[in-house]
């Protein structure tokens, strides 16, 4: 077996795999640095690593995780190899070293890392993974609109044993867990976001956290309430759908409904793009957050509070000497709106 000693990391690699043919050797030698870059990168961005060793174990079926291990199934392509490795080590901080309750909290222990697996691939692996950077989890967000088509969507808080379908667990836990944590950095912020992940880290690891312990240090984090995203978002199968509707427009305004066709209320974010190509952001936020979104690089435009109950909300849009050229919501993807063809207002 293989061992790499990462010094800056104050850390050791082992890699125990069995030589059976030239491509499985290659593979397992260029897996070795770029665990290291994943350790670099995870300890800064997820908190550091607390132990000096960590073994990626040739063995088992598929890939599992264990303290300070993995053993996966070795002979796979590059891509799968390094995918697997990094979401099974990335375990380390989502399960293992914080200790949440895999039974009732999978969506904290698989959603979480999926999360923070796809940011990694994002932020140090993108040539070999190609997401797309302005939302790293597009695809699982495609993965959940074409699952709730089904009908087998179940919530969140289900008891992992107790979910009727293999899908429903897996989609709810890897998939919309995950998004639970992308749609929080459209929520509070994504600095706010990471901010909190590393002091939730921090303040939390060994201590076995629950849902509420996260939320807490979130709402800490970022100045709002959040309550109501986990009873939404964890605890229903609620959905998010709004459109964007023109009222009427003249020489010096432009009235916009915005309608909740979801049951889930969220806050908006609208794009504004003028014909120059330059653009403006609003945003509305939900009157049960009693806060805002950070805006500490004042990109955004802040709208009156939506009374979440209130099933519409109109806003007006001054003409000046630049003419608009495209109004839409949600421009960022990362609120998982369900339908996005009544998301735009595009004018000739
Ligand atoms: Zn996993």
């Amino acid at each position: 077996h293989d061992i790499l000693k990462v010094d800056s990391e104050d850390l050791e690699l082992h890699f125990y795999y069995q030589k059976t043919n030239d491509e499985m050797v290659s593979n397992w030698k260029r897996l070795q640095d770029d665990t290291a870059d994943a350790f670099r990168y995870i300890n800064k961005k997820f908190g550091k690593y607390p132990y000096t060793k960590y073994s990626v174990i040739q063995g088992g079926d598929g890939g599992m995780e264990y303290p300070m291990a993995t053993l996966i199934t070795g002979e796979r392509s590059y891509p799968s190899l390094l995918s697997v490795t990094i979401h099974e080590l990335i375990h380390s901080w989502y399960q293992m070293l914080l200790g949440t309750n895999e039974s009732y909290l999978a969506w904290m222990d698989e959603g979480f890392t999926s999360f923070a697996q796809n940011i990694t691939f994002n932020d140090e692996f993108n040539e070999i993974y190609n997401l797309n950077s302005i939302n790293p989890l597009e695809r699982s967000y495609n993965r959940y609109y074409t699952f709730i088509k089904s009908g087998l969507e179940e919530p969140l808080s289900t008891h992992s044993d107790h979910f009727s379908t293999n899908q429903a667990y897996g989609v709810g836990s890897y998939t919309k867990g995950a998004i639970f944590l992308m749609q929080l950095g459209y929520i509070i912020g994504e600095n706010k976001l990471f901010k909190g992940l590393r002091r939730y880290y921090n303040e939390w690891k060994f201590k076995h956290p629950d849902e509420y312990d996260f939320l807490r240090i979130m709402e800490k984090e970022g100045g709002i309430e959040l309550d109501w995203y986990i009873d939404y978002w964890v605890k229903t199968t609620h959905q998010i759908d709004y459109s964007l509707e023109l009222n009427k427009k003249d020489q010096n305004k432009i009235s916009v409904s915005i309608n909740r066709i979801g049951k889930m209320p969220m806050p908006i974010e609208v794009e504004v793009l003028y014909e120059d190509f330059s653009s403006e952001n609003y945003y509305i936020p939900l009157s049960i957050m009693r806060g805002e979104k950070d805006n500490s690089d004042n990109k955004l435009i802040i709208l009156e509070d939506w009374e979440w109950v209130n099933e519409s909300y109109q806003f007006n849009l001054d003409m000046s000497d630049k003419e608009i050229k495209k109004i839409e919501i949600n421009p960022s993807g990362e609120m998982a709106d369900i339908d996005k063809s009544n998301n735009i207002i595009e004018f000739e």
